[in-house]
């Protein structure tokens, strides 16, 4: 078997585990996010023919080159992008016509140039998550996880949008050695998306944990988790600073 595919299984695995340990308190499904940022085509076509769909990209030409590339995989059943980096908007045009969702959405600033382009390329309505900054550290995106009333008027901002479909939030917590601090982040983003699944209908969708801590986002209600070095070993060059 080759790596990646073997590296996905063990992955699948401690997932299917990490469901068991948590018993009946949350009920819905964990979809695997790929995230194959900095990796070639190959390896992504390595991972499909291993039976992964979902992939996540951080670098919206990056992304879109290899989206391009791999058209074929498209179609019932094809392959799903999401993209989990930041979004500037100049690039939001662009990311619109070529993602199935977007998990970065942070203002309305953003959410409406989605909404417009999306609508424009006449596609199926864009999924999007609200991205929570639960760790409080002024270099990472997302609404503060305190600030209820925009997260909620964020949220009704991407609802009311006909060429959005609002799915639920992501976070990217801390990167902590201490499990309980993990564990009380998690909980945090959990309460959020709680909150908002009584307003609003359509959310489904709560996505967080990465290679280090998957499990232990999955024993706290995690319905997606966004994996990559584990799947495609260690990347390269380090990511940038800035989105490109
Ligand atoms: C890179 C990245 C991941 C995956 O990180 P790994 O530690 O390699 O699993 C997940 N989510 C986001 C937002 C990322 O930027």
């Amino acid at each position: 078997m080759f790596p990646i595919a073997m590296n996905l299984q063990g992955v699948n695995a401690e997932v299917t585990a990490a469901i068991e340990g948590r018993g009946a308190r949350f009920s819905a499904p964990v979809h695997l996010v790929a995230v194959s940022k900095t990796k070639p085509e190959e390896q992504i076509r390595a991972a499909f023919a291993a039976g992964q769909r979902q992939f996540g990209e951080n670098y919206v030409q990056e992304a879109v080159d290899k989206i391009k590339a791999l058209d074929g995989l498209r179609g019932a059943d094809g392959i799903v992008w999401h993209l989990i980096g930041p979004l500037q908007s100049n690039k939001a045009a662009l990311a619109a016509k070529h993602f199935d969702w977007v998990q970065t959405v942070d203002r309305e600033k953003i959410a409406l140039a989605l909404a417009r382009a999306r609508a424009e390329a006449g596609l199926p309505a864009l999924n999007v998550l609200v991205q929570i900054n639960v760790s409080g550290e002024q270099s990472k995106s997302g609404v503060n996880v305190n600030d209820v009333t925009e997260i909620e008027a964020l949220a009704q901002t991407i609802a009311a949008q006909p060429s959005l479909r609002l799915r639920g939030v992501m976070s990217i917590i801390e990167n902590s050695a201490d499990e309980a601090v993990l564990r009380s982040q998690f909980v945090l983003v959990r309460g959020v998306f709680d909150r908002l699944r009584e307003r609003f209908a359509t959310i489904d969708t709560l996505s967080m944990g990465m290679s280090n801590d998957f499990a232990i986002a999955v024993s706290e209600g995690a319905t997606m988790i966004r994996v990559g070095s584990r799947i495609f070993g260690a990347r390269q060059a380090p990511a940038p600073e800035v989105a490109v």
